[in-house]
């Protein structure tokens, strides 16, 4: 089938711009423009005329229904469609859509997580539009992208703390950007995600209780061959793949998701899109989507999408690369300029972000954290849980030079005094992308490497601007009192880099030598989840959070509460699939097994009397002890179940979770990983990784 052509797909299914532009009357138009802008509610008088129009436009594309499109903390997106037919009196229908139900839903808020906010609010919630994210339709669905609060105003919902923190810290660069004689009403914080992902057959998947109910393999004995070839990155695409990613490429551009690159990934069956960067909650809004679509698409061509941290042990995990940047008209303020003023202005806000990662890296380490991730944090391929800043070599030096007053010796060998009038052209550094460090400079921007392949984007974005936001104020603070600015800004980024360099490496992230190194510079290292999450409510980040107006301290411990809960509840969910599947499926598998053999040895024996069962007798009685210890460990894995589910504080459960019954778990799965070693084949009720892995 040929394939559309792009540009006439692109955005059709989306309410955006050019169709407003086209189908409102002009005066609305200009009016919904013009709100927008100010960052104020519609009024009702303009929501119904919008409303109108962008219901005979959804219609026109197919929609029955329309639904308010948020984030609840479950961390995925929830929808409840309710149809735009009105019944009449003499038996007929009108399909209506008011301002009303435009810019507001009501929700029951009883069923979402809430973290204790609901026991104290009322159990309504209610969605608000989010117009800076165009409506769009979807399976006959007109989807409204809102934000979900409780009827007390706090935030239920994953976008509203994000658009607080896009608002703080844009309202802090441009003060920032004042103070360089320009003025701007309001920054945008860009972000592109790269999202990588696996793709199994789905035969093989529907094998598999452990994939189906957890989203990983909880057993499974190491293949063979495993990625050290490194065949398979950048390696030509197998049809059904391929085909695959043509109708997920298609029905994304319908909805205004820039997919651009997409190729495989260093693990087998493993793979990468990444769209082009968007404004930070849109390209959080496309990232949800991309990964509803790539679920939702696999299936029709016979694969399964697993979006899962760590689906294989001893595999590369996925991640989500989050590209960070911010732009003002005509600037992306983290690109280094030609001149020295522009070169001062990209070094002041340059400095800002390093500050906020020092300051703020157990924060960074904690929005990032979850069960999934936790497997995939300081494994093979992943950032270790060490917060650090790449920079590469030339910046590293030019900052050096600034920070000791010495000289910069540029790698032409020019010497350099540095002062304003005379601050280096910087080299953009894009040759060396070092690949192991989990927050890198880019060129122009910063790539977050250590969110997982399943987050929602809101969280480490709404922490990373907030953080950006905070060193940005004090900033301003400090430059609005300054008698001189260019000295102040030297003297200011001077002490910036003097007092945070620790958190700037730029070897190989991976060694042992540098998580030594970290240790000495005082940078934390913090491999469990439960732990990491602990820095949500420390007190310095309750403050962060309340100040710059991002998160009341009750909307913090809120979310607390949800990320410590989801954390036991998935390794709950985990613990007892595998008892599962050893108790119905792998000792019964490994018994049929032992009892062929049993009759085997038995029946040779007896036609053949003295006759050599040597290896029958050796796998029995291998298979044997790996069944007891199997048996054994999923005894001893329900008692520590039993003793974490038995805890009442949410804190002191998620850490037995990890603390005991994660190993309980390892254990379980080292015994049965053995005794498929020596099983035969056909009795082992799971697809091997082999299989799984390497189909073709
Ligand atoms: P990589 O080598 O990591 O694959 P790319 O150049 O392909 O790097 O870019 C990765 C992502 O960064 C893309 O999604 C791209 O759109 C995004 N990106 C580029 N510039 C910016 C920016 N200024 N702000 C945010 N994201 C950006
Ligand atoms: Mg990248």
């Amino acid at each position: 089938m040929p394939h559309p052509n792009p540009k006439e797909v692109y955005g059709s299914l989306v309410f955006n711009e050019h169709v407003m532009k086209e189908r409102l009357p002009a005066a609305t138009y200009r009016s919904l423009k013009a709100t927008l802008q100010k960052g104020q509610p519609l009024d009702i008088e303009l929501a119904n005329v919008v409303a109108s129009f962008m219901r005979d436009w959804a219609i026109e594309k197919g929609a029955t229904h329309y639904t308010h499109w948020f984030q609840s903390l479950t961390g995925i997106t929830s929808e409840k469609h309710d149809s735009f037919i009105s019944p009449m009196k003499d038996g007929t229908a009108i399909m209506e859509f008011s301002g009303k139900e435009l810019v507001r839903g009501e929700s029951d808020a009883s069923s979402f997580p809430s973290g204790g906010l609901r026991a104290t609010a009322e159990a309504r919630g209610y969605t608000t539009w989010d117009p800076t994210s165009y409506a769009f339709v979807k399976d006959g669905t007109l989807c409204i992208p809102t934000a979900f609060c409780s009827w007390t105003g706090e935030a239920l919902d994953e976008k509203t703390p994000l658009l607080r923190s896009m608002k703080a810290v844009s309202d802090q660069a441009c003060r920032i950007l004042k103070l360089f004689g320009k003025d701007i009403a309001h920054v945008d914080v860009t972000v592109g995600l790269e999202q990588e992902y696996f793709l199994i057959k789905k035969e093989h998947y529907e094998q598999r209780e452990d994939l189906i109910l957890t989203g990983r393999t909880l057993f499974g004995a190491a293949p063979a061959k495993g990625q050290e070839l490194e065949e398979h990155y950048f390696g030509a695409l197998r049809p059904e793949v391929s085909a695959f990613m043509h109708e997920l490429d298609e029905e994304l551009w319908k909805l205004g998701v820039g997919a651009k690159t997409k190729h495989n990934e260093v693990a087998p069956a493993q793979h990468e899109l990444a769209p082009l960067f968007d404004r930070c909650n849109v390209a959080v809004d496309h990232n949800l989507l991309t990964m509803e679509f790539m679920r939702r698409l696999a299936p029709k061509h016979g694969l399964v999408c697993l979006l899962h941290e760590k689906p294989f042990e001893g595999v590369n995990g996925s991640g989500k690369h989050n590209n960070w940047s911010l732009s003002a008209p005509g600037m992306n303020l983290l690109d280094p300029g030609d001149t020295p003023m522009d070169n001062l202005q990209f070094l002041i806000f340059f400095a800002a972000v390093i500050r906020a990662v020092d300051e703020y890296q157990d924060l960074l380490r904690m929005c990032i954290a979850s069960a999934g991730n936790e497997h995939r944090l300081g494994g093979n391929e992943a950032p270790p849980a060490i917060v650090s800043v790449f920079v590469g070599d030339d910046l590293a030096a030019i900052l050096d030079a600034i920070a000791s007053d010495s000289r910069y010796v540029a790698p032409e060998a020019a010497k350099i005094d540095l002062g304003v009038d005379v601050l280096p052209k910087f080299a953009k550094d894009t040759t060396d992308r070092n690949r192991t460090s989990p927050f890198a400079f880019t060129g122009n921007k910063f790539e977050f490497r250590m969110p997982g392949s399943s987050a929602n984007m809101s969280d480490a974005n709404t922490v990373l601007n907030t953080a950006v936001a905070k060193e940005l104020k004090g900033y301003a603070d400090e430059l609005e009192q300054a008698e001189d600015f260019d000295t102040a800004v030297i003297a200011l980024v001077k002490r910036t880099i003097r007092d945070h360099k620790r958190v700037i490496f730029n070897g190989n992230g991976y060694s042992k030598e540098w998580e030594e190194e970290a240790a000495r510079r005082g940078l934390g290292s913090t491999p469990a989840a439960s732990d990491a999450l602990e820095a949500m409510i420390a007190p310095k980040n309750l403050e962060l959070f309340r100040m710059m107006g991002v998160l009341s301290e009750t909307e913090a411990r809120s979310r607390y509460e949800v990320k410590l809960e989801n954390y036991a509840k998935v390794r709950h969910i985990e613990a007892g699939t595998m008892m599962e599947m050893t108790r119905r499926q792998l000792v019964p598998a490994a018994c049929a097994y032992m009892t062929g053999l049993a009759n085997g040895i038995a029946a040779k024996k007896a036609a053949c009397p003295g006759i050599s069962c040597k290896a029958e007798e050796k796998a029995l009685r291998q298979l044997t002890n790996y069944t007891d210890a199997m048996s054994d460990a999923a005894d001893r894995l329900e008692a520590q179940v039993e003793a974490a589910e038995a805890m009442t504080d949410a804190l002191a459960e998620a850490k037995a979770y990890h603390d005991q019954v994660l190993p309980a778990m390892q254990a379980l799965r080292a015994a049965a990983d053995a005794a498929e070693g020596i099983c035969g084949r056909d009795y082992w009720p799971l697809p091997s990784y082999s299989t799984m892995l390497f189909y073709v």
